[in-house]
Order: structure tokens, then sequence, then C-alpha cells
């Protein structure tokens, strides 16, 4: 008996979710009034479905009926259940429709910290940045120095503003000694502090720079050198071919990170095995430790050979151009990977 009771709960609980997955779906195509039909009726059955709460409110409020729609989300909220993140996205919602903007801003900003789920963040931080007019460049600050434009997101984050900028300044000058580069005019430079917003305006993560139309995409707390000096790379050779090894490589080399590339590219190897002509074109090795081997094999090469050459790998960074460049480049990518390796490669490994 108490067996079948339990399969009768089971079986009503799946009809319910069933229920519940194709009004979903109903929302989700915009069928609104199908939407307040169903839920309506399975509300009258069960006043204590957050999910139906959830979903009338999430429906009263993009038919605009804000009033209606905020005692279901409030419901929501107060509940011990998850869905709390979209109940505040669409109270948000409902009092910027009520025009009442600071109210909204404390419902998306609690999304925010709630750190619910990736879409319910990236969704209130749309909606905050939105509101706040944070995602419109033409209301970013912007400030001219001898090398960039810099757009910032928001200044105050910066703690020591003036010495950012001639910071900036300074590695320009320093890094272009090498690359001798004479740029058609400042580099624009954004700084974002919301890297959400930024992952959702730009689609994809920053930092990068888009070297062709010389605009760079940063945080605030990213090194010094080594987006410009992809900018400059790029402006100084325009490579026939870019290797992602040597084209990283030579942005760590000069990220002005005072550390030495090639005790810190051990360090972050951790005893790993790794040849340098299997990771010249390898597009799914890990970033960090490619830019960290990256970084540390052109520190190698400027030390064993000349600019001139390094200069000339950069114009065509394909591995026969480098085995032409550098004589005996065997033995030299031998000898750099001996540096890594505590142990010998096993006799079998293709490496
Ligand atoms: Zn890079």
């Amino acid at each position: 008996m108490r067996k079948l009771l339990y399969l009768l709960m089971l079986f009503s609980n799946l009809v319910q979710s069933q229920t519940t997955v194709e009004m979903i779906q109903l929302f989700n195509k915009g069928k609104y009034s199908k939407v307040i039909k169903q839920a309506s009726s399975a509300w009258q059955k069960d006043t204590t479905n957050i999910e139906t709460s959830l979903l009338l409110g999430r429906t009263y409020t993009e038919l605009k009926k804000f009033n209606i729609a905020i005692p279901y989300l409030n419901k929501v909220l107060h509940a011990n259940s998850m869905g709390w993140a979209w109940a505040e996205i669409y109270l948000g919602k409902c009092y910027i429709g009520l025009n009442q903007k600071e109210d909204a801003i404390k419902y998306f900003e609690s999304a925010i910290r709630r750190n619910e789920t990736k879409n319910s963040r990236q969704s209130a931080t749309v909606l905050l940045a939105k509101i706040k007019g944070e995602n419109n460049f033409k209301k970013w600050e912007t400030i001219k120095c001898r090398h960039f434009k810099f757009h910032f997101q928001n200044k105050s984050v910066i703690a020591d503003f003036k010495t950012f900028i001639e910071n900036h300044d300074k590695a320009f000058d320093s890094i272009n000694k090498f690359f001798k580069c004479r740029l058609v005019r400042k580099i624009n430079y954004y700084i974002w502090n919301d890297r959400d917003l930024a992952e959702i305006v730009l689609g994809k993560s920053i930092g990068f720079a888009v070297s062709s139309t010389l605009t760079i995409h940063s945080g605030n707390n990213q090194s010094v050198g080594h987006e410009m000096t992809h900018v400059l790379n790029f402006r100084a050779f325009f490579p026939s071919y870019s290797s992602r090894f040597i084209n990283e490589g030579i942005a760590v080399y000069f990220d002005l990170d005072p550390r030495d590339k090639i005790a810190k590219a051990i360090k972050r190897n951790h005893g790993e095995h790794f040849s340098i002509y299997s990771m010249w074109d390898d597009k799914k090795m890990e970033e960090g430790r490619l830019y960290a081997i990256g970084g540390a094999f052109i520190q190698f090469l400027m030390q064993k050979g000349t600019p001139k050459q390094m200069k000339q790998l950069l114009s065509n960074q394909t591995l026969d151009n480098a085995m032409k460049i550098y004589p005996h480049f065997g033995t030299l990518t031998t000898e750099f990977e001996s540096l890594f390796f505590t142990k010998p490669l096993p006799l079998n490994s293709n490496l």
C-alpha cells in the first residue's frame, strides 16, 4: 500500500513537472496568454508552487502588468528555493516599467551578487549597465596622452590615475625601441571594470588587442606591455604568418613584468614534457602554459640571437622560417627544453 502511495505521489509530481516544462516552453515562445491560463489554474490548485509563481510573475512582467507581477515575484523571494536571481531580475524589470529606477538598480545588483547561474548574472549585468548607461561608450570618460586615447568605464577604480597613464606611455616608448613602429594615430585603449558586461558587449573576454584598428580592450589590472606589444608587432612587421606560440610569446616577453621569463615558465610548467616543434602551431594547449613557455622561448632566442633575427622571425612566424633564420635551430630548442626537464623523456614519447 505504501509502495502504491509512493508511486502515485511520484506520478503526480511527474505530471506536474511535465506541465511546468510545457508552460516554460509556451513562455519562451512568447505565448503569454496561454501561460497565464494554464499557470493560473495550476496556481489555484497549489499556491505553494514556487515555479508557477515565478512563471506567473515573469509572464505578467512581459505583459507589462507590473503591479500584478510583483506579488508573484516577491513570493519567490520569500520562499526558500532557487530562482531568486530571476525573481529579482524580473522585479527589476517591473520597477523600470513603473519608473522606479533606484529600486530596479537594487534588484539587479542583488541578482549579480547572488551569482546563481552564469545566465542570470549576465542578464542582470546587462540590464544594470543599460539602466546606468554604462554600455554606451559615449558616456565613458576619455583621456588622451602621448600614445593612447584611453576610454574608462569607471576611472575611479584606478588608484593612482596619473601613474597609470604615465606607465602606459613609458611602456610604449620602451617597447617601441625594439619595434621602431610609427603608428598613424593613437591607440584606442578601453579600460573595463565590468568583465561580464565586456564579454557580452564584445563577444569575448578581455583583454585583447585588435591590431588592424589600433584598439585594445583591457581590465584595469592587466600587465601594461602585453596588449600594446601585439599592436606594435603587427603594425611593425605585418606578419605573413602568425603562430600563436610566437605571437603570444613576444607579448609576454615585453609585458614589462621584471621577473625572468624562463624561471617563471619553469615554475608554471611543473616539470611536464613538451617540445617546441609540436607546440609551435598547437591550438589546443592550455593558454597559461603556452604563454609562459612562449615568453621564455622568446627571451632565450633574444639571448642566443640578434634583434635582426627576431624581427625576421616575427615577420614570418613559421617553423620553417625559424629553422632558416637560426643556424642549429634543433640544438637551440633541445638546449631550451632541457632547462625545463628534470627527468629524461620516456622512450616511447612522441613529443
Ligand atoms: Zn596576448
